[in-house]
């Protein structure tokens, strides 16, 4: 099976790499080296095997911190406090849009900026407890130490007017009573954590074994945590695309705007794909062509039962 997988992944470099995207690189992702050919996979089984193709090159994670900052503030606060500030509901909307339920005064969900920049606010009382409570839950999932990208921390620090927008919209609701610019700058060091696919398949494997990283055996996650990180992936982690997604790949995902996503298949696997030419979701191209051929090649889709 493992060879198998090994030359299956091997074949769709092969396949994807020699496929003209159609997509841009953004001009932020090749702050960190992104180039257009670059393109890779990884997957880490449940019981810590790794398999591997294409490239291993370290980009920041973006988004991808969103789902692993949720999970942290389960586990800090709770289920029932953290559903009482963000919600869980798809917003079909963009993941920057200006949004916030008007009624609730909730952001719809942790996987979109708004959600992510309240969920964030939760993660301790300070910034430095903040960004330090994220780094080390990154870095327990992933196994070992993480590196910031610098000039991408410094380059969204300069242009974050619409995330600063969002967390005013959240003060100005009464949401959110901590500083606006800690809890933005806490995120976006968030979003600037390198990675490699490896690395992120392992953190992948991590929510799919319910929190406890395969390599290590550490508990990063609670299982209530796990579950629920991976129930908001399955509804929201796509943004605009997560119907279209889990209709044609069927795992719960996340994507991040520097061209990284990563699956899980609960008890079974991680997994990470990294390309990163984008289409008009914010979501990798070569990355959603490849899960879709996965899921379909080896019946992964969670319905694929009936
Ligand atoms: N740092 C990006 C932002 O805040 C993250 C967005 C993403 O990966 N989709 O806009």
């Amino acid at each position: 099976m493992t060879s198998a997988l090994s030359t299956y992944f091997d074949r769709q470099m092969h396949v994807l790499g020699s496929a003209v995207p159609d997509g841009d690189v953004p001009d932020l992702a090749r702050l960190s080296g992104a180039r257009e050919d670059h393109l890779g996979v990884a997957l880490c089984m449940t019981d810590g095997e790794i398999m591997t193709a294409g490239t291993d090159h370290c980009f920041p994670i973006q988004s991808i911190s969103k789902a692993f900052a949720y999970g942290a503030a389960i586990d800090l606060h709770g289920l029932e406090y953290v559903n009482s500030i963000v919600d869980e509901e798809p917003t079909g909307e963009q993941f920057n849009a200006l949004s916030l339920d008007v009624w609730t005064k909730k952001p719809k969900n942790p996987l979109v900026n708004i959600g992510a920049i309240r969920t964030h606010a939760m993660l301790g009382p300070t910034q430095g407890e903040r960004t330090e409570r994220l780094r080390s839950v990154l870095e327990a999932a992933a196994g070992h130490t993480l590196a910031l990208h610098e000039a991408t921390r410094r380059e969204e620090a300069r242009t974050a007017d619409r995330n600063l927008a969002l967390a005013y919209m959240l003060r100005a609701a009464g949401s959110m009573t901590e500083e606006a610019h800690e809890v933005v700058e806490g995120y976006i060091e968030g979003c600037a954590v390198l990675a490699s696919v490896t690395d992120l398949a392992v953190m992948a494997a991590t929510l799919a074994s319910g929190g406890t990283n395969p390599l290590t055996g550490e508990e990063v996650f609670s299982r209530v945590a796990a579950r629920k990180t991976l129930s908001v992936m399955l509804t929201c982690g796509m943004y605009d695309n997560a119907g279209d997604w889990v209709s044609d790949v069927g795992l719960p995902a996340k994507s991040g705007v520097a061209g990284g996503i990563i699956a899980a298949l609960p008890s079974r696997f991680g997994i990470a794909t990294y390309a990163p030419q984008l289409d008009l979701h914010g979501n990798s191209v070569r990355g959603t062509l490849l899960f879709e051929r996965f899921s379909e090649d080896f019946a992964l889709h969670m319905l694929d039962g009936v």
